[in-house]
C-alpha cells in the first residue's frame, strides 16, 4: 500500500471514528490534569483526574451534538484548565450534576456560570446554607487557588430517565442523601462515586463487608466502565482485585494493633496505587477506643419507620421514639455506622405508655446490640413497670435478654423458663441508667451504677465475636426516651 492511500484510509477511519486513536483510556496531552479518554459506539466518557492528594476527577459524556458534566473541581487552577478541556471538545453543555456535598467537587462552580447545574435539593440546600463558612475556611487553605466566588446557582435535580443524542442517561440514588449516580444501561457505564476509586488507595469503609456485598452486586451488571468521583476509569474486571483489598484490610484490621501496620500491609498489596495518605485518614478510626453519642437530635440515627425527634424529658435533652401504628411492632433505631464486637454500651432510658395504648400500659426499652439487619441481634430490655408490680412472678421479668429472630421471649418462657429474666427495683417515669458489658459469648447487664450484675448471659444466641450494629431498642405500645449513649470498644 501507498503512503497516499494509507493516508486516506486513515482519514476515512478519523472521519468515521472521529478519532485516529480510538483505543480506550487514551491519555490527552496538554492539561495539567490526566485525562482518560473512553470511547464506545455513541458517546465518549472523558475523566479528568486533578493532581490533588485525593485523586478528585470530573466526568464527561460527550454524545453526538452535547456535553453532560458529571462535577467540578474545588481549586481555582483545576477548574480553569478542566474548562479549558471542555471548551476544546467545541459542543453544547447540557448540564452539570453535582454528585454530593463535599466540596472538592462544586466550590469551583463560578467557573462555569454559562451552564445549567444540577443538584438534589439537600445538596442545594446544604451549599446554601454551609457554603459561606467552607468558602472562607478554604480562602486560608487555598491561597491563590480559591475560587473567585462562590456560586449558589444551582437547579434542582429531577430523577427522571433522559435521551440526548440517542443515549440514555439514568440518574439515581441509592439512599436518600446520598451521592446521585449516573447510569448509562445501553452502554453499560456507571458512575458511582466513592463506590470503588480505582488506582487508588481508598476510604476505608466503617462498613468493609457492605460495602464487599455492594461490589459483588455491581460485579453481576458486567459493566464496561466504571466510574467513581476519585481516581481512574475501571472495568469490570477491576472489581476483583478492589474486593480482595477490601478482604485484606478487614482481616487486617482484626489483628493488628496500629493502623501503621494495616496501612503497611495495604501498601504492600498494591504498591503502584497513589494517594495512600488516604488511609492515614480512615484507618485510625477503627482504633477508636469509646464513642458518645449525647442523642439530642437525629443526626446519624436511621429511624427504621419510627416517629422520632429531640426532646427534652424531666429537665433532661434526649430523643424520643415509638411506633405510629397500632400493632406489635418491636424493633430498633440504629445508630448509624456503629460496628461493635465486645466493649460496653452505656444509655439512660425512660419509657412511657406510646399513643395507642392506655395509660397503664407496660413498657418495654432498651438496647440492640451485634445488629445484622433489622431481624437479626441480641436485645437486652427493661420493663420499668415490672419493678414494683404487687405479683412476684412479674417482677421477677423486670429485666430481659433475647435474641432475634430465633429466640425470642415466647421462646424463652417455654424452653428455659427465668434463665434469661431478673427482678430489679426499677420505678416508672424515672430515667434508669443501663450498661452492657459484652465479651465473646457472654453480656452482663448493670443498672444504675450497680456493682453486681443485675443479669447474665453466658451463651449470646448468635454466638461469639459477632460484628454488628448498636440500636435504641423500642418495645411495642411504648414511647421510649433516650439519652447518653456511650459505646466503649474491647
Ligand atoms: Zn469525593
Amino acid at each position: 500500500m501507498t503512503f497516499k492511500k494509507t493516508a486516506l484510509l486513515l482519514l476515512v477511519f478519523y472521519l468515521i471514528t472521529g478519532s485516529i486513536f480510538a483505543q480506550n483510556n487514551t491519555k490527552v496531552n496538554g492539561f495539567q490534569g490526566d485525562i482518560y479518554v473512553n470511547r464506545f459506539k455513541d458517546i465518549t466518557v472523558h475523566t479528568y483526574v486533578a493532581k490533588d492528594d485525593f485523586l478528585t476527577n470530573a466526568h464527561i459524556f460527550e454524545t453526538k451534538n452535547h456535553l453532560i458534566i458529571h462535577d467540578v473541581f474545588q481549586k481555582k487552577d483545576d477548574c480553569l484548565d478542566f474548562l479549558k478541556y471542555i471548551k476544546s471538545l467545541k459542543k453544547e453543555v447540557k448540564a452539570i450534576y453535582i454528585s454530593h456535598e463535599h466540596d472538592d467537587h462544586w466550590l469551583g462552580l463560578c467557573y462555569f456560570k454559562e451552564y445549567p447545574v444540577y443538584a438534589t435539593p439537600s445538596v442545594i440546600n446544604y451549599i446554601r446554607k454551609e457554603g459561606p463558612g467552607i468558602y472562607k475556611k478554604r480562602q486560608e487553605q487555598l491561597g491563590e487557588n480559591l475560587p473567585a466566588e462562590l456560586n449558589v446557582s444551582i437547579k434542582e435535580l429531577l430523577f427522571e430517565d433522559e435521551i440526548i443524542d440517542g443515549v440514555l442517561f439514568r440518574n439515581f440514588q441509592i439512599n436518600e442523601g446520598g451521592p446521585v449516580y449516573l447510569e448509562l444501561p445501553h452502554q453499560k457505564i456507571l458512575v458511582s462515586h466513592h463506590m470503588m476509586p480505582y488506582g487508588m488507595h481508598p476510604i476505608i469503609p466503617k462498613d468493609i463487608n457492605g460495602r464487599i456485598e455492594q461490589l459483588k452486586k455491581i460485579k453481576t451488571k458486567n459493566y464496561k466502565l466504571l466510574l467513581a468521583g476519585h481516581g481512574k476509569p475501571a472495568t469490570n474486571e477491576n472489581i476483583d482485585e478492589f474486593i480482595v483489598y477490601l478482604q485484606k484490610a478487614n482481616s487486617s484490621l482484626k489483628t493488628a494493633t496500629h493502623y501503621e501496620d494495616v496501612k503497611h500491609e495495604l501498601v504492600n498489596l498494591q504498591p503502584t496505587w497513589e494517594a495512600s495518605m488516604l488511609l492515614d485518614r480512615s484507618l485510625p478510626n477503627f482504633f477508636i477506643k469509646a464513642e458518645h453519642f449525647p442523642l439530642n437530635d437525629l443526626k446519624g440515627l436511621e429511624l427504621n419507620g419510627y416517629k422520632a425527634k429531640a426532646s427534652n424529658y424531666q429537665g433532661l435533652d434526649c430523643i424520643e421514639a415509638y411506633w405510629d401504628k397500632n400493632d406489635n411492632n418491636e424493633s430498633f433505631i440504629e445508630i448509624s455506622k456503629t460496628s461493635f464486637t465486645n466493649g460496653t454500651i452505656e444509655l439512660e432510658l425512660l419509657g412511657t405508655p406510646g399513643p395507642y395504648v392506655k395509660e397503664t400500659s407496660w413498657t418495654f426499652l432498651g438496647l440492640a446490640f451485634r445488629i445484622q439487619n433489622d431481624s437479626t441481634y441480641e436485645c437486652i430490655y427493661i420493663r420499668p413497670s415490672a419493678g414494683r408490680d404487687n405479683d412476684m412472678e412479674s417482677r421477677n421479668f423486670a429485666v430481659q435478654y433475647t435474641s432475634h429472630p430465633y429466640y425470642t421471649w415466647q421462646v424463652q418462657k417455654n424452653e428455659s423458663p427465668g434463665k434469661y429474666v431478673a427482678y430489679y427495683d426499677l420505678t416508672k417515669n424515672s430515667w434508669t441508667k443501663i450498661k452492657i458489658k459484652v465479651n465473646g459469648q457472654k453480656a452482663e447487664l448493670y443498672i444504675n451504677d450497680s456493682k453486681q450484675p443485675v443479669l447474665l448471659v453466658n451463651d449470646l444466641k448468635m454466638g461469639e465475636n459477632i460484628s454488628g450494629g448498636v440500636g435504641l431498642w423500642v418495645g411495642a405500645s411504648t414511647l421510649g426516651r433516650y439519652r447518653n449513649l456511650t459505646i466503649t470498644y474491647n
